[in-house]
């Protein structure tokens, strides 16, 4: 395959607009990996690692991680074997400087192919991230209305502990929020210069949102 042949999407959106319930379902689809830069921290930090420790004290006060470690995280993560078709991003870039730095990584494969925007009212994401539980174990995320497991606590894939997030706090929410406004929402001019935005409304139903992210993909050729 020619190395332009990769497809590397990226998911912008406020926390809780629902890109990763999104990258789970359509990650098999497209057979892309997910590379969520929040999970790849958690991983990091459940294993105690030097960036698990450094991550921690920012995500803890839903700041952003410093960009020279994330951004060499990133660039380690998709030089790894299975991103040899490209990757579904999610959570990078959350600033300019990111995004230039992904530009950077990405420019010997073609660049960023669409850069799909999840549009969610604020209201909804801070209803959303309340709700949302994550199996300790696999990482499968859940919402206590919108998608509960079978059993209440219980991972339906695993048989993992859900549990809330430290940082899906309502103190931190309002933080988080604050900073995609202010440092993430910037990248979306970034995309929508180029011609490679897209909006989602991700208000609908997890499958309309699906089936709206689908068609657009299938629209740019990134599916059949
Ligand atoms: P959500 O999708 O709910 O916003 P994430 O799991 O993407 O949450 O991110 C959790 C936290 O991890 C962020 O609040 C931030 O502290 C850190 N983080 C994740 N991605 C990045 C990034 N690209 N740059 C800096 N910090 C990040
Ligand atoms: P993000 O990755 O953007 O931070 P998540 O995918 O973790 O967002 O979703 C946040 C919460 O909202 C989770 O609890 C998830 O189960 C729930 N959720 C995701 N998409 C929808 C949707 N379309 N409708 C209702 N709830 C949703
Ligand atoms: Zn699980």
């Amino acid at each position: 395959m020619a190395a332009n042949d990769r497809k590397f999407i990226v998911f912008i959106g406020p926390p809780g607009s629902g890109k990763g319930t999104q990258a789970q379902i359509i990650k098999e689809r497209l057979g892309l990996p997910h590379v969520a830069t929040g999970d790849l921290f958690r991983y990091n930090l459940k294993n105690q690692t030097e960036l698990g420790l450094l991550a921690k004290k920012y995500m803890d006060a839903g700041e952003l991680v410093p960009d020279e470690v994330t951004i060499r995280m990133v660039a380690e993560r998709l030089m790894r074997e299975d991103c040899a078709r490209g990757a579904l991003l999610d959570g990078f870039p959350r600033n300019l400087k990111q995004a230039v730095a992904l530009d950077e990584i990405l420019a010997p494969y073609g660049g960023v192919t669409v850069a799909p925007l999840f549009e969610v009212d604020d209201e909804v994401v801070v209803e959303r991230i309340s709700g949302r539980r994550i199996c300790r174990k696999c990482g499968a995320v859940y919402h206590v209305k919108f998608n509960p497991p079978k059993h209440e606590g219980v991972c339906d894939i695993c048989g993992g502990e859900l549990y809330q997030r430290d940082d899906d706090r309502p103190e931190t929410v309002k933080t988080r929020l604050f900073v995609y406004y202010k440092q993430t929402a910037p990248i979306i001019g970034y995309y929508f210069c180029r011609g490679i935005l897209v909006d989602i409304n991700a208000m609908q139903p997890v499958e309309d949102v699906t089936r709206d992210l689908m068609a657009t993909l299938k629209k740019r050729g990134l599916s059949d």
